[in-house]
């Protein structure tokens, strides 16, 4: 039961009708709900070891009348809390709807993972149909008065209770969750946030369609295959391609990406050309048809408005209020403390970047040309050659996924909290690629369940992720399954599976979450593993990445898969170098989005900025906050910014930072205490890994780290706390080095 805040937007938009109308919708849908016949295998609790769903059973025409079944049954669970006799107390209220919805929570998790990683026509169909009528049923719960009324009731006792402090969190999260819906609002509030709902819905769908005409208009079309100079053979048939589809027969169309930074702005040659096309993406969606502008505006007064209405000073307040964070000022002091390294980073790059044109314009005998936003891919990629480029071909027989996975991801988790990984071949899996570990502990108890799917399939997600398919619970006496997706190309039968570097640092992300679904030891389901807000989950799985550069753990698994020979010092070095490359351009922009996207949603509906003064808004906005660096253009303009405006992550673009924060300080505290040992990982386990939300995760993070995280370590992480590098300069790199040490220790 992952909810995030981010989720209540969605969740409300199908509360129409609703709560008044709640419970007799709960009344005939008990009534009516037909039994799941015996021999559907969601009926009954999976007999397979740690509960793992039967594969071999699961036909896709067993899912609907399994959720239809399931939802019915939650609901008489919920209607026989509301109508006990008996006054509210924790066990009849709180702990009755934490057990309800057994069945549904059973399907849900298996019908989500494989539509993602195994889907067929028929499951995408029952998707779209499924989809709203779970957020509905989420609904009918959260808004139902009467159960409310007693969540309310046993929260008002909670200090007369003598709860122990997992059952005083879970009562709590119920609460707050209600009330983040809504339910303790008068009706005419309720009325007005249903209203509320209904139009940002319609406005962030409004959004998404302008966009797409948007970035389908703003393709450039060029009539001069000179002008293409620098693109690939593929890249050129596939513009001529995309020009046809408009039917512009014999001219080509450079097609717009989400972000601001296109792909071809690396490989054009023609400048004239860059500049049109970085100017076709910064500029779509403002006036003509496909503007989003207007929308935005609206937007962020509903929103404003809603955030009022459930007692918010303004929308990033109550996004943020369910988050570690906590607050838009604890975000804003973060990025704030992140600010000035990052900036000097990209100005050094800048720098590095602008003697190099120089360089070339003195060798053509032209006069040089001011760095714009549309030269940096193209010259940082010809700097990225010549300093930083490696053969790819002669890295990755050193990445072979068995050793990567054996010697170093597995290995890692053993040396830090001893856990064991034993494959079985006697269970059904889903696909046949699927490989299944059996997890022990470090004093041989079973742990956990991992399912690893690493290659990539036409019927699969894009991207990477890890999922449950049960969770860790000691009130259900349930271990975890968990599933780590990967999207690895799939070499000929009998071939090693050779990876890249990216593909070892997904590996061990994945592996970090993963580690956080299986040792997680809390009472309730709801609360354990990774049923964290959005700002903390990556933080477990960032803070994994830390042993794919570690040399004790790189030098246990970067070995040839022939010869068993260790990696080259100097290949290794490049391929370490080449990892923080340009990282100072790619923490500004994204520092820059982070803070466009607050500022926006910090107002209150008075003071939003009207569709015209966005622009000025924004600019005003990196300006206060010494981001504006004219070179470094944020990753996404409000016009076009898909997360905050036609997606759900309002006020939630800097949650990947802040985890990443709270992971690379985890990371420098690993180091001072003697890095990969037995006695560190047991502390991050105790404190972090096995606690799940059993505590809010700000409390969780200073109770392991004793003091709120910094962001010193992330900076040395990326190199960005080394000041003066220059990409193609390396005397200055020792004595940089130890500047760069009394810099973060301040
Ligand atoms: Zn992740």
């Amino acid at each position: 039961m992952r909810i995030t805040s981010a989720a209540w937007t969605t969740i409300a938009v199908y509360a129409l009708g609703l709560p008044i109308a709640a419970a007799a919708v709960a009344e005939t849908a008990a009534a009516a709900a037909p039994t799941l016949p015996a021999d559907n295998p969601f009926a009954a609790p999976s007999s397979l070891p740690y509960g793992m769903p039967p594969f071999d059973r699961i036909k896709d025409s067993d899912f609907l009348p399994a959720f239809e079944a399931g939802m019915a049954e939650q609901l008489r669970e919920v209607k026989a809390i509301t109508d006990n006799p008996a006054p509210p107390n924790f066990d009849n209220t709180s702990l009755a709807l934490e057990r309800s919805g057994a069945l549904l929570t059973r399907v849900r998790e298996t019908f989500t993972n494989l539509n993602a990683s195994n889907s067929d026509d028929a499951l995408d169909k029952l998707d779209g149909e499924i989809q709203p009528r779970l957020a509905a049923h989420k609904d009918a719960i959260n808004l139902d008065p009467a159960l409310y009324a007693r969540v309310d009731a046993v929260y008002r006792d909670r200090k007369h209770l003598l709860l122990d402090s997992e059952s005083y969190q879970l009562l709590m999260r119920q609460h707050r969750i209600m009330v983040s819906a809504g339910a303790q609002l008068p009706e005419a509030a309720k009325s007005r946030l249903r209203a509320c709902n209904t139009e940002i819905a319609e406005l962030m769908a409004r959004f998404r369609l302008s966009l797409l005409k948007a970035a389908n208009d703003g393709a450039v079309v060029v009539d001069d295959a000179q002008q293409l100079d620098g693109l690939s053979a593929a890249d050129i048939a596939a513009a001529a391609d995309a020009a046809t589809k408009r039917g512009l027969k014999g001219e080509w169309a450079l097609v717009l990406i989400n972000t601001t930074t296109q792909p071809f702005l690396a490989e054009l040659r023609n400048r004239a050309l860059r500049e049109r096309l970085y100017r076709a993406s910064v500029n779509r969606g403002i006036g003509g048809s496909d503007d989003t502008t207007a929308t935005i505006a609206r937007l962020l007064r509903v929103r404003a408005e809603r955030a009022r209405i459930l007692g918010f000073p303004n929308h990033a307040a109550a996004m943020l209020d369910e988050e570690t964070a906590g607050t838009p000022a604890a975000v804003e002091a973060m990025l704030r403390g992140l600010t000035p390294a990052v900036r000097a980073g990209a100005e050094r790059e800048a720098a590095v970047l602008q003697k190099f044109i120089d360089q070339q314009a003195a060798a053509a005998g032209r006069p040089s040309e001011k760095l714009q936003p549309w030269d940096w891919d193209f010259y940082s990629q010809q700097v990225r050659k010549a300093s930083y480029d490696y053969d790819a071909a002669e890295a990755k027989p050193f990445f072979e996924l068995n050793h990567v996975l054996n010697d170093g991801v597995f290995y890692a988790a053993h040396e830090l909290y001893g856990l064991s990984f034993s494959e079985r071949t006697d269970l059904p899996v889903y696909q046949p690629d699927v490989r299944v570990f059996e997890v022990f502990d470090a004093d041989g108890k079973p742990l956990a369940l991992f399912l690893a799917d690493y290659f990539a399939r036409s019927n699969k997600q894009g991207g990477a992720w890890m999922d449950n398919f049960v969770d860790q619970s000691r009130l259900l006496g349930q271990l975890p399954v968990i599933v780590n997706n990967l999207n690895i190309a799939k070499p000929p039968a009998g071939e090693p599976v050779l990876l890249t570097f990216d593909e070892v640092n997904g590996l061990f992300h994945e592996m970090g979450h993963a580690l956080h679904g299986m040792l997680s030891n809390v009472r309730y389901r709801s609360l354990s593993g990774t049923n964290t807000p959005n700002d903390f989950v990556e933080y477990p799985s960032q803070f994994n990445e830390m042993w794919q550069r570690e040399p004790a753990v790189l030098a246990h698994y970067a070995r040839h898969y022939q010869t068993g020979a260790p990696i080259p010092v100097a290949l290794l070095q490049k391929i370490l170098a080449a990892v923080n490359f340009n990282q100072g351009y790619g923490y500004l922009e994204r520092l820059e989005a982070a803070t466009i996207d607050i500022a926006l949603h910090e107002v209150t509906p008075d003071k939003a900025p009207a569709a015209k003064d966005i622009a000025a808004f924004e600019q005003d906005a990196l300006r206060r906050t010494g981001l504006a660096f004219e070179p470094v253009p944020p990753r996404y303009h409000a016009n076009y910014f898909r997360h905050i405006f036609g997606d759900d992550y309002s006020a939630g673009y800097y949650a990947y930072t802040w985890a990443e924060v709270l992971a690379r300080d985890t990371g420098a505290w690993m180091h001072q205490h003697g890095g990969l040992t037995r006695a560190n990982g047991e502390v991050l386990r105790d404190k972090i890994l096995s606690r799940g939300r059993t505590r809010e995760p700000s409390d969780l993070f200073r109770d392991f780290y004793g003091r709120e995280p910094a962001v010193g370590p992330l900076l040395e992480y990326y190199g960005l706390a080394q000041p003066a590098e220059p990409a193609m300069d390396t005397k200055a790199k020792s004595k940089a080095k130890s500047k760069a040490k009394s810099k973060a220790a301040g």
